[in-house]
């Protein structure tokens, strides 16, 4: 039996196998459950040269455990979840997958348009009630209805192509956004109360960031049409959720879909889940059978590049390539 040369730590388990296979041709395994503690991932990335990361947190004190360490590989694309001042600290690689679940993403937040307008869950509700209440099952269209995007890079682009095809207005808030794709993709690029005042239909698709943080609160809230229905399957700091229950509970907006929230796994009794104006999902949005593949190949397949010495696409830190 050959020694492997590598070790690399993969802190969710739950990935699809076919990265895993990938990573055991080359690296000794260590695989922890999802959601393992700070102690947990510290205790194992002792002399690890690459993490796989999916929901784990990798804080401060995993990076600083790991001297060897040379990759953080995302499975999936926010980072919020990693210290990049720590990774950029110790010269620690940080990647994403880039587009791997971007039309998964899209596709799940667009459902949740569409089930909201039509006030499919009620409707299902009432019926495994035995109830047939035609009259209170009143939806409304999309069609010439405006949507606003909040982010317009990836996810928020696949959105606008689809919203076009149900013959929608399109808007979108990005300061950093490119002009010409935003021109290419037809949407108007507006500033932010503009988009909270004329939007029907709001999808959150911004990283979590200092700046982000909290980008809808009472005050974003209160502008919004008494109609306006919110579709958060980004991250659930971008929304201040105490505001969002105070909101909804007077009706100041009609509803709301939340795959992402504050804390995670969402909290058994939490206010919001006392709500009838409320879609929820358990932070799925980017979890389809062929994303879920991608996403795993995707990180798997940045790890080896770190390995052969290549500079693997979906670098979020390029500035750590400068200290090899
Ligand atoms: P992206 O980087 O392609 O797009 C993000 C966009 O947000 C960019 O265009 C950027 O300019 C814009 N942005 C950044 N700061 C902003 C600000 N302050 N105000 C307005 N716009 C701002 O990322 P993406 O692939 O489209 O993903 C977006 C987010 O979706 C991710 O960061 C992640 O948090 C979330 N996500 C969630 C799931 C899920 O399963 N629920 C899956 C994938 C991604």
């Amino acid at each position: 039996m050959t020694t492997k040369h590598y070790k690399v730590l993969i802190a969710d388990a739950a990935i699809h196998p076919d990265g895993i296979k990938l990573l055991e041709t080359v690296a000794d395994l260590t695989l922890l459950p999802s959601y393992s503690t700070e102690a947990e991932l510290v205790s194992a990335a002792g002399d690890v040269d690459a993490i796989l990361a999916r929901t784990a947190k990798i804080t401060a004190a995993v990076i600083a455990a790991s001297p060897k360490l040379k990759i953080v590989s995302r499975h999936g694309v926010g980072v919020d979840s990693v210290d990049l001042e720590a990774c950029n600290r110790h010269g620690v690689l940080v990647t994403i997958t880039g587009d791997a679940n971007a039309v998964a993403v899209s596709e799940h937040a667009f459902g949740c348009l569409l089930a909201m307008a039509r006030k499919v869950i009620l409707a299902h509700a009432n019926i495994k009630a035995g109830k047939w209440e035609r009259d209170r099952i009143i939806g409304t269209e999309l069609y010439q209805k405006v949507l606003g995007l909040i982010g317009l890079g990836r996810i928020g682009s696949n959105m606008a192509r689809r919203a076009k095809a149900f013959e929608m207005e399109v808007i979108a808030y990005d300061p950093y956004a490119r002009p010409e794709t935003a021109q290419q993709l037809g949407v108007p690029l507006v500033d932010l109360p503009t988009l909270l005042r004329r939007s029907d239909f709001i999808s959150l698709h911004v990283p979590l960031t200092k700046e982000t943080g909290h980008i809808i609160g009472q005050a974003e809230l209160a502008q919004m049409k008494p109609s306006a229905i919110l579709v958060n399957t980004a991250r659930g700091g971008l929304i201040d959720e105490q505001a969002l229950y105070e909101s909804l509970a007077a009706q100041r907006i009609a509803g709301v879909a939340l795959d992402v929230f504050e804390q995670e796994p969402l909290p058994a009794n939490h206010s919001l889940t006392q709500l009838d104006t409320v879609l929820f999902s358990p932070h799925v949005a980017g979890q389809t059978a062929e994303a879920l593949r991608r996403m795993s190949v995707g990180a798997a397949e940045n790890i080896l590049a770190v390995f052969r010495g290549e500079i693997p696409p979906f670098v979020v830190n390029p500035e750590v390539l400068n200290q090899r």
